[in-house]
């Protein structure tokens, strides 16, 4: 991973410092947002395929509940870190809260890298997870969902040892599940989709065209090809995208000046997300750094890989044609490269606004496994659709009658929102 020296609770705690600041919080309030309420370190011991036992290190952190249960994903990676889980958790609450779902927010990590895990470890990975948190899970307390390098199969194993554990269907525990499974149809495009409808009235806001647009994205995994697809389907460009290679453990930029096809790249990219180089050479893509996706001539960047990707050392490398960010990923602007890109004037929609499509796709997940009917994936969909576009007005507008930056007017929101509720409640 780039850009480690990046702690990413210290951005989560400074960007939320900062608007506390604007809103005038009580000191307490304060002192009890910018914290996770509760957060559990555990190991997870595995036999492994070759007869050995490896100790894995798992999180999982509740940031706050006040609104509802905590929600948010468990991710699979190398270099997972509290800290990291620590910032994901508070961002899911202010993401639940923008986008006014009743829910909280959390967070879960394993370190642990499944390119080098065969299926079965995986599984007893995911069932040792629930094993040492079960109680502490469930749907009125705690709902995972996936995340980076976890898939529908993960959260599957996830629910079956969680109700084995507590002898009953709980369909609501995990979110994010295969369709025909208690999973929602569109949950797979959710993120994506719901990215691009952000991005589509803010495009409508400054008067563009999407169809005379183009794109750079960071990422070809879940969330960056289906924003690729749907922005492809408006009409915009795509004309490069970057990924993660896995043999030369560097990132890589695949370009095509006249537009990647989307579906063409997809064929050569492996689970997780990573794009095979050799086969797009012969498929004439040109092979860039992987830092060259934001330095690109287009109008529009999605960063929709990692977090901290945007960063002091390369801000200044944005292209002057760029006018728009839409974050898919997680905290990709660290803050001082996030005053850059405000004194530049590019419109940003923060990544907790701009990739809150999972997590209420989630959300409708949990709903329909409540009433036990599933809607159609156009019903989905368009549910999506009305829920970020209004949040999406709301920030736009706040930020404009107030003459807020887009990620401080999302920010006032949704913890203005949090404050209202763990007052309401008597908690401090
Ligand atoms: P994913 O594992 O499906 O894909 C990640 C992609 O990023 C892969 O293509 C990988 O090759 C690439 N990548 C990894 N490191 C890279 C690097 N240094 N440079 C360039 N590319 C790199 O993950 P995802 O589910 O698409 O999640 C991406 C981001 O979006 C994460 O920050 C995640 O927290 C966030 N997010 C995901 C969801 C969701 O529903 N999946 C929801 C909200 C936010």
């Amino acid at each position: 991973m780039e850009s480690k020296s990046y702690n990413p609770f210290h951005v989560a705690q400074n960007q939320f410092d900062t608007v506390a600041k604007k809103l005038d919080l009580e000191a307490g309030v304060k002192e009890f947002l910018r914290e996770p309420m509760r957060e559990y370190h555990f190991t997870i011991p595995v036999h492994m395929d070759d007869g050995n036992v490896k100790v894995f290190k798992g999180y999982r952190v509740q940031h706050n509940d006040a609104r509802g249960p905590a929600k948010g994903g468990i991710r699979f990676h190398p270099h997972e870190t509290a800290d990291t889980v620590r910032a994901l958790s508070m961002w899911m609450t202010w993401k639940c809260a923008v986008v006014d779902i009743p829910l909280g927010g959390g967070k879960g990590g394993v370190i642990c890298d499944p390119h080098h895990l065969s299926a079965r470890e995986q599984e007893q990975i995911c069932r040792g997870y629930i094993r040492q948190i079960a109680k502490n899970l469930g749907p009125v307390l705690d709902v995972p969902a996936p995340d980076v390098m976890t898939n529908a199969q993960h959260m599957l194993w996830m629910l079956d040892e969680f109700e084995t554990i507590h002898g009953g269907k709980y369909p609501g525990a995990i979110t994010g599940k295969p369709v025909g499974m208690g999973g929602s149809l569109g949950r797979t495009e959710a993120t994506g989709f719901g990215l691009i409808y952000t991005l589509r009235e803010a495009l409508n806001d400054h008067n563009v065209d999407p169809g005379k647009t183009t794109a750079s994205i960071q990422g070809f995994g879940n969330v960056s090809r289906h924003a690729a697809k749907l922005y492809d389907q408006l009409g915009g460009k795509v004309i490069c995208v970057s990924s993660w290679d896995q043999d030369d453990k560097v990132s890589y930029t695949f370009k095509k000046k006249e537009g990647v096809d989307i579906e063409e790249l997809i064929s050569i990219t492996n689970n997780f997300g990573g794009i095979d180089k050799n086969k797009a050479k012969d498929l004439g893509y040109e092979q860039l750094p992987g830092e060259a996706w934001l330095e690109q001539d287009v109008d529009i960047l999605i960063p929709a890989a990692l977090e901290n990707q945007i960063n002091k050392d390369n801000v200044e490398k944005i292209h002057q044609k760029v006018k728009f960010i839409a974050e898919g990923a997680n905290g990709p602007t660290t803050p001082e490269a996030d005053e850059t890109i405000k004194a530049r004037n590019i419109f940003v929609i923060p990544d907790f606004l701009a990739n809150a499509g999972g997590v209420t796709c989630s959300y409708f997940e949990q709903v329909q496994c409540n009433i036990n009917f599933f809607w159609e994936k156009e019903e989905v969909l368009e549910k999506l659709d009305n829920k970020m576009t209004s949040a999406f007005h709301a920030v736009n507008d706040l930020a404009k009658t107030k003459k807020l930056y887009m990620r401080d007017a999302a920010y006032v929101i949704a913890i203005d929102r949090v404050a209202k509720a763990v007052k309401a409640r008597g908690w401090v």
